[in-house]
C-alpha cells in the first residue's frame, strides 16, 4: 500500500495512492498516529479504499508523508563510492547525525538556499520509516520494525557541515529534508537491498547506484541505532547516499536558485524539488 499525506480542504489528511489516483484514508489524525495504530487501523483504511471517492493524483498537493517525525537520523559514509569521493576511510562504526525535524519538507515543495548557507548540495537516499517502536532490536528482527520506505534528499549545506566536526547544523537547515512522495509499506517491497536509486539536477544524472552497495544495510542500521535509543512510530532513517555529490565534482558544483533536483528509488516513486533563494 502507498500512504501519503495530502493537503485537504481543512488541513493535512492521510490518503492512499492507487496508480494515478488518491483516496482519502478515512482517518482523522496524522500519519504518525495511523502508523502507531496500524494493526487495528489497517482494515479501516482498506475499507475506505473500497468505498471512498478517488480523485486524480495530479489535482492533489502531496505533503511530507510524516509532517512531524519524532526524530530524523541519517547515516554518513555508507556507500563505497561516496566514501572514496569524500576522501574518507570506510568507517569501522556507523557514523550517525541528526537532521532537525523542522527541516521536513514536501516531495515537490521548494527547498530554500539560505543567505547564511549558500553551499547547498543534494544526496539521494532510501528512507526507512519506523513502524513498531523498540529498543535493542536485533538485526534479524529489524524488518519487523519498519513500516515502509520513501525517497529522500538529505540536502546538505557543505560549509556548515564541515567547518566543525559535528555535521548536524549543516544537515538541518529549514526545508532540507524533503521526502516522499508517499510511504510504500514494507510488505510491498520484496527486497529493499536491490533497489536502483538516482538523482538528477536539471535532468543531468549526478548519482546512480543501487542499495545493494550500502556498507551497513538497513537492518544493521536499526540494530545499531536502537542500542542507544528507543525508536518510535514515524521516526525516519536516511540510509546513506551514493557517490556523485556536487561537493566532490571538479570544480565543486553547488545548487543555485532555479535548479530542480529529482530523486528516485526503484518502486518507491520520485520526489522533485525546485531550489529557491531565501526571500
Ligand atoms: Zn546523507
Amino acid at each position: 500500500m502507498k500512504l501519503c499525506t495530502y493537503q485537504g480542504a481543512r488541513g493535512p489528511r492521510v490518503g492512499v495512492v492507487v496508480e494515478d489516483r488518491l483516496v482519502d484514508a478515512g482517518f482523522d489524525g496524522p500519519m504518525t498516529a495511523l502508523i502507531a495504530g496500524w494493526g487495528e487501523l489497517r482494515p479501516r483504511v482498506e475499507q475506505a479504499l473500497e468505498v471512498g471517492d478517488a480523485r486524480p493524483l495530479s489535482q492533489v498537493t502531496l505533503l511530507a508523508p510524516v509532517l512531524r517525525p519524532g526524530k530524523i537520523f541519517a547515516i554518513g559514509l555508507n556507500y563505497a563510492d561516496h566514501i572514496a569521493e569524500s576522501q574518507a576511510q570506510t568507517p569501522e562504526h556507523q557514523v550517525w547525525f541528526t537532521k532537525a525535524v523542522t527541516a521536513v519538507n514536501g516531495p515537490f515543495a521548494p527547498v530554500t538556499i539560505a543567505r547564511t548557507g549558500p553551499r547547498v548540495d543534494y544526496e539521494v537516499e532510501l528512507v526507512a520509516v519506523i513502524g513498531t517502536g523498540g529498543r535493542n532490536v536485533p538485526e534479524d528482527r529489524a524488518a519487523e520494525h519498519i513500516f515502509g520506505y520513501c525517497v529522500g534528499n538529505d540536502v546538505t549545506e557543505r560549509f556548515w557541515q564541515h567547518r566543525t566536526p559535528q555535521w548536524s547544523l549543516g544537515k538541518s537547515f529549514d526545508t532540507h529534508a524533503p521526502f516522499g512522495p508517499w510511504i510504500t509499506t514494507a510488505d510491498a517491497v520484496a527486497d529493499v537491498h536491490i533497489l536502483d536509486l538516482s538523482c538528477t539536477v536539471n535532468g543531468d544524472v549526478r548519482q546512480s547506484s543501487n542499495t545493494r552497495h550500502l556498507v551497513f544495510n538497513v537492518f544493521q542500521q536499526i540494530a545499531h541505532l536502537s542500542q542507544a535509543m528507543t525508536l518510535e512510530p514515524g521516526d525516519l532513517i536516511f540510509t546513506g547516499t551514493p557517490g556523485g555529490v556536487g561537493a566532490a565534482m571538479t570544480p565543486r558544483q553547488f545548487l543555485k536558485p532555479g535548479d530542480v533536483v529529482r530523486c528516485e528509488v526503484e518502486g518507491l516513486g520520485h520526489i522533485e524539488n525546485p531550489f529557491v533563494a531565501e526571500a
